[in-house]
């Protein structure tokens, strides 16, 4: 028997087991950080890691979900476990929920002598949440263990990630990752939901339910469409309106990512836009690296601005970028 998400997510197995030995060998950090894309199953292993150390009785295989703190656990009413997220999702994490963090860590553990916090994305902690969480990072209590979750390490304080034992969550194998998929899913295309989720199985699902796969196989369909003058690009713009915008700017980015590896000799990427590699194809063929550069640029200033909140007008942001992308295919004519 293993623990129930290193069942579900088998490619989770071998970090469940590493963390499970650490606690067992007593060199569980204070803090542990785990790295790696979206859609793994960081937070699921997490949470029940959380109840592995909250349990009274647990083994290596995970916690015995008799004892009277895995019923509090699985009631979700565990007084010793504070959980802390965005309060919506793609939101940031606030000082004042950092501030509960210190609360927490300063009380007494009510019912299993620890008491864990649950704290992800990190990224989503702004400067200010960051640095106050320092202050727990730096005077650890014995009794409170910290697991931190990131999809963007790289976005993080390196006086975060220096106070963390960190543990990097792999995308699995692709064959691996499929042949999950098929068994989790009844939809059709799962191969391209797959590569449109960088190979990671819950971020495929995800996207199933949101619908962003369909999207997408239209997003394809109309650009060949456009490509053949058999669609307006007006009319198409019209319908990509009601799509989440920050899609629609990834497939431009890695299209236009393709064109650029294309023009230094370089294969495109596998996890890439496969279904539309001969439209990049031809654009590397007859545009020159600087109008290629200035859509990569647009793309970026967007994403920057983004970021920094100030509220880019995304619809004109892909307008731009349809209509650069078409006249480069030579498709300028239907401009109008
Ligand atoms: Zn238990």
């Amino acid at each position: 028997m293993n623990a129930k998400v290193a069942q579900a997510l088998p490619w989770l197995a071998p970090i469940w087991q590493r963390l499970a030995s650490q606690i067992q060998e007593q060199r569980l950090g204070h803090a542990i950080l785990l790295l790696g894309q979206q859609g793994l199953g960081k937070r699921v292993l997490l949470r029940e890691f959380s109840q592995q150390l909250l349990c009274l009785d647990s083994t290596n295989s995970g916690p015995c979900g008799e004892c009277g703190s895995c019923h509090l656990f699985n009631a979700g009413t565990h007084p010793d476990l504070l959980m802390v997220e965005p309060e919506e999702v793609g939101k940031q994490i606030k000082i004042e929920q950092i501030r509960k963090v210190t609360d927490f860590v300063n009380t007494t553990a009510g019912r299993s002598n620890n008491k864990v916090v649950l704290l992800g994305p990190a990224e989503a902690m702004n400067i200010n949440a960051s640095n106050a969480l320092l202050k727990s990072l730096e005077e650890p209590s014995s009794q409170t263990t910290l697991l931190l979750y990131s999809h963007q390490p790289s976005s993080l304080l390196a006086t975060i990630k220096s106070r963390c034992q960190l543990y990097a969550v792999y995308t699995p194998p692709w064959q691996q990752a499929l042949d999950w998929l098929k068994q989790n899913s009844q939809q059709e295309s799962l191969e391209s939901t797959l590569r449109l989720a960088k190979g990671a199985p819950l971020k495929a699902i995800d996207l199933m339910e949101q619908d962003v796969h369909v999207q997408y196989m239209q997003f394809c369909q109309d650009m060949f469409d456009l490509q053949q003058a058999k669609a307006n690009w007006s009319a198409t713009l019209t319908k990509w309106k009601a799509w989440d915008s920050q899609w629609i700017m990834m497939w431009f980015y890695e299209l236009i990512l393709d064109v650029q590896k294309t023009q230094a000799g370089l294969p495109p990427e596998s996890m890439s836009i496969q279904e539309l590699q001969s439209q990049s194809a031809q654009v590397a063929s007859v545009s020159r690296y600087a109008q290629v550069q200035s859509m990569l640029d647009k793309l970026l200033d967007n994403q920057k601005a983004q970021q920094s909140q100030s509220n880019p007008n995304p619809v004109l942001i892909i307008e731009t970028l349809l209509i650069d992308w078409l006249s480069l295919l030579g498709q300028s004519g239907h401009r109008t």
